[in-house]
């Protein structure tokens, strides 16, 4: 697999002289393991016009260098990242006008921009890294296809084994084992289960309810393969479903089905959420899918873009999306059918292949 860091980097130093910067300062995570390969949960990243530089402590001394290779060079400091940072840009010439990330960086290091780091110009910037992470390369696209894989052989495992009277957190439990039998490395989010009237709940957490008869059972979960997330959720019958169940899951099914086909390079994130609201809308249930279309998935389990009533942006060809319509009933329950879909310029590609038909489980 082709290294894609130097281009990456080079994507960087693009903006920052667009943006007439001399040095851009990355502090999120996310962001630096996208521009180095670094994976270790504490560290700051300068890109100059020539230099990248990479500073991180010592507790990551050994993985840091066969993380980051060539791509930056390392700093190990044994104190503070801050008192690294002020070194690292004092050892270059012509360095004034110095970037920040001000979606990821907290106030509280903000103030030490101003005091410690006052003899340069902070600027905050917004979105030049994940602005990148958008289109993914095939590498990536490999991993996220491996994390979907994963998830679904964990959710083919799991689904069988649902019983009444086992508790959501239970299920749970069960479907984060498999996810890591299957060979899962984390969890990009706590694993969603819920039951009941409790699927109403667009993010419920797994909670002690026990699952009972004619139950609507909602899961939303995901793997991550080398860093790189899914994310799914399917929505099934303990038993029999009812023609009102079946009513209102077939209209998220084709909603799903519709927006998923509809995904084209060049459309809006409004375009593409107006096809599955507008189908919804159109049976009745406009007001019960509260929540927008979807949202990239990558190296964060949500990133941009979003597929949103408001959203402008055109979907560029290599950005993976969730689609993920749902329809909630207060006190009745809920359904969502969520699957991760590639936008390529041949056209949509669903990267999910689990089974949208209704299961009933006996
Ligand atoms: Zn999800
Ligand atoms: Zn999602």
């Amino acid at each position: 697999m082709a290294d894609r860091r130097g281009e990456r980097q080079g994507a960087v130093r693009d903006a920052l002289a667009k943006a007439d910067l001399d040095a851009l300062l990355i502090s999120s995570l996310p962001n630096i393991r996208y521009l180095t390969g670094f994976s270790g949960s504490n560290a700051l990243l300068v890109i100059t016009a020539r230099h990248s530089a990479l500073l991180t402590d010592v507790r990551y001394a050994t993985q840091v260098w066969d993380e980051v290779g060539a791509s930056a060079s390392v700093r190990i400091e044994r104190s503070s990242l801050w008192d690294g940072l002020w070194a690292q840009l004092n050892g270059v010439t012509g360095v004034d006008r110095v970037g920040f990330e001000s979606a990821h960086l907290v106030h509280q290091d903000f103030a030490r921009l101003l005091e410690q780091g006052a003899r340069w110009s902070w600027r905050p910037t917004a979105d030049i890294v994940e602005r990148l992470r958008m289109v993914k390369d095939a590498g990536e696209l490999a991993r996220i296809n491996r994390a979907v894989v994963i998830a679904e052989r964990a959710l083919h495992a799991t689904l069988p084994q649902l019983r009444v009277g086992l508790s959501e957190t239970a299920v749970a439990g069960i479907l984060e084992q498999q996810l890591r039998d299957a060979g899962s490395e984390a969890f990009p989010f706590p694993t969603i289960v819920a039951s009941g009237p409790r699927t109403a709940l667009p993010h419920a957490r797994a909670g002690q309810r026990l699952l009972a008869t004619g139950d609507f059972v909602l899961i939303d979960f995901g793997a991550v393969a080398d860093g790189y997330c899914s994310d799914i959720t399917r929505t099934v019958v303990l038993g029999k479903a009812t023609a009102e169940q079946r009513d209102v899951y077939d209209i998220v099914r084709e909603a799903n089905a519709r927006a998923s086909g509809a995904l084209r390079v060049g459309m809006a994130g409004m375009a593409a959420d107006a096809v599955a609201r507008d189908y919804i809308d159109a049976h009745g249930f406009g007001e019960a899918f509260g929540h927008s279309l979807g949202h990239g998935i990558g190296l964060e389990v949500h990133e941009a873009p979003r597929l949103a009533r408001t959203v402008e942006a055109p979907l560029a060809a290599g950005t993976v999306v969730t689609i993920e319509p749902g329809i909630y009933r207060a006190g009745w329950g809920g359904v969502r059918i969520e699957d991760d879909v590639l936008v390529s310029s041949a056209g949509p590609r669903v990267l999910t292949g689990f089974p949208r038909d209704l299961h009933e489980l006996s």
